[in-house]
C-alpha cells in the first residue's frame, strides 16, 4: 500500500500512539484534585507545551478542541458573538480567502445568517493561488465596526504559502482581527502566532489522533465559549478534555519539533515525484509551481485523465491520494480552489493531490508514477498539450 494522502491524515505516528495508550492507562480527570487527577493534568501540560511550541504560541494561549473543525467555528462565532458580550466594537465584516477551508468558510456564511449585521465576502486569489494583497488592502480600508480576516498559512490542496506577514500588517494596521488556519502548514512551515489573533491545528495532520485540535487565542481578544458547562479551560471550552487525544497531538508536536530532516526528506519525496511525473508525462500541469509550497504536497492534473477514473485506477495499484474535486449527489463539483484560481473546469475535473508525510517512501513515489503512466496510457485520447503554469518554474 502506498498512502500519499497524509493531508487528509497523517497516519499515527508511533510516538503518538504510545503517548495515548499511556494517558488511557493513566486514567483520572485532569480537574480532580487528588493524585490520578493530578497525574492526568501533569499529562495535559506536557503536551500543552509542546503543541504551543509547535505553534509559536505560549502554553496558556491554546484551547484545545475535539478538531480543527471545532476550532474554527469557536473563533468565528466566539469573536463575533465575544465583541458583543464583552462590549467591544461589533465585527460587521468577515473576509475570508476563497480558499480557505469548507470548517472556515461554511461557518461564516452561517454567521452572516445568524446576525444580520455581519457581511461576508471572500478575498481572491491569483492565479497561483496566492491572497491578492491589493484586494486585502482594498478591503481594510473602507467599513464601519470592526473586520476580521481569515486566511490559511498555507493552503490544503495546493500547498501554496501564504504571505501572512503581510497579511498581518495590514490587518493590524486596520485594527482588525487575524484568523489562521495553520492545519496543514503546521511542521511543515515555521509559525509564529505572534502574528495571528487565533491559530488553528489539528493533530491528525501530523501524525497524532483524529478528534483532537487547538484554538490559540491571543489575550484580550473576544472569545465567547461555545460549549458551555463544567468551565475546563478557563471556561472557554466546557467539558471534561479529550487525554488521550490531547497526550497524542502533544506527541506528535515533539516529534516535529526538530523536523528540519523530516522536511528536507519529504521536500526530496515530493520534488522527485514532480519531476519524474513530467518527465514520463510532459504535459501534466502542477499547480502553484512557481510559488513557495508546503513540501508536503503536489496539485496537479494530467489532461485528459478524469480524477474519479485516476482514483480508482490508483486505488486498485495501492496509490492512495485524493482528488481536487468533491462528489456530491452524484454529481463532480470542482474544487472550489482551483476553481478560485481560475483553472479551467475540464482540467480542475484532473485534479489530483499527492500529499506527503513521516512515512512517505521512495517506493511510495515509483509505484504512484508508474500507475499514474498507465492512467495516460489508458486515457482515450491525447489531448494538445494545455498551457503549462509549471513552464515558468
Ligand atoms: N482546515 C483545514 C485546512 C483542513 O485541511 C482540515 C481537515 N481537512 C480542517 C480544517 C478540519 O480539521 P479537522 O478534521 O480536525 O476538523
Amino acid at each position: 500500500m502506498h498512502y500519499l494522502d497524509h493531508n487528509a491524515t497523517s497516519p499515527l505516528r508511533p510516538e503518538s500512539l504510545s503517548a495515548m495508550t499511556h494517558a488511557l492507562g493513566v486514567g483520572g480527570n485532569p480537574s480532580s484534585i487528588h493524585a490520578t487527577g493530578r497525574a492526568a493534568r501533569a499529562l495535559m501540560e506536557e503536551a500543552r507545551e509542546k503543541v504551543a511550541r509547535l505553534a509559536g504560541a505560549k502554553p496558556d494561549q491554546l484551547v484545545f478542541t475535539s478538531g480543527a473543525t471545532e476550532a474554527n467555528n469557536l473563533a468565528l462565532f466566539g469573536a463575533v458573538e465575544g465583541a458583543l458580550a464583552e462590549g467591544q466594537t461589533r465585527i460587521t465584516r468577515i473576509f475570508v480567502s476563497a480558499i480557505e477551508h469548507a470548517s472556515v468558510l461554511a461557518t461564516a456564511d452561517r454567521l452572516a445568517e445568524r446576525f444580520p449585521w455581519v457581511r461576508v465576502e471572500r478575498l481572491a486569489v491569483t492565479a497561483d493561488g496566492v491572497l491578492d494583497l491589493e484586494g486585502l488592502r482594498v478591503a481594510m480600508r473602507e467599513g464601519k465596526g470592526r473586520a476580521l480576516v481569515a486566511v490559511m498559512a498555507a493552503n490544503n490542496e495546493t500547498g501554496v504559502i501564504q504571505p501572512l506577514a503581510e497579511i498581518s500588517k495590514l490587518v493590524r494596521e486596520a485594527n482588525a482581527l487575524l484568523l489562521v488556519d495553520a492545519v496543514p502548514a503546521a511542521g511543515k512551515l515555521g509559525l509564529d502566532f505572534g502574528l495571528c489573533d487565533y491559530m488553528v491545528l489539528s493533530a491528525h495532520k501530523i501524525g497524532g489522533p483524529q478528534g483532537s485540535g487547538v484554538l490559540v487565542v491571543r489575550e484580550a481578544v473576544p472569545l465567547q465559549p461555545q460549549l458551555v458547562g463544567g468551565g475546563q479551560q478557563k471556561g472557554l471550552r466546557a467539558g471534561c478534555e479529550n487525554l488521550a487525544g490531547i497526550a497524542g497531538f502533544g506527541a506528535a508536536a515533539h516529534a516535529l519539533a526538530d523536523g528540519q530532516g523530516e522536511r528536507a526528506r519529504i521536500a526530496h519525496l515530493r520534488d522527485h515525484f514532480e519531476a519524474a511525473l513530467k518527465q514520463a508525462i510532459p504535459e501534466t500541469v502542477i499547480f502553484g509551481v512557481t510559488q513557495e509550497r508546503l513540501c508536503s504536497t503536489s496539485c496537479f492534473a494530467i489532461p485528459g485523465v478524469a480524477a474519479e477514473t485516476a482514483l480508482i485506477g490508483l486505488d486498485l495499484d495501492g496509490v492512495r491520494m485524493s482528488s481536487g474535486s468533491t462528489c456530491s449527489s452524484g454529481k463532480v463539483a470542482v474544487s472550489h480552489v482551483l476553481a478560485a484560481m481560475g483553472v479551467e473546469n475540464a482540467l480542475a475535473a484532473g485534479g489530483l493531490r499527492a500529499s506527503f508525510g513521516w512515512s512517505s517512501t521512495m517506493e511510495d513515489v515509483s509505484a504512484a508514477v508508474a500507475s499514474l503512466v498507465k492512467l495516460r496510457e489508458r486515457a482515450p485520447k491525447r489531448p494538445r498539450p494545455a498551457k503549462d503554469q509549471s513552464e515558468a518554474a
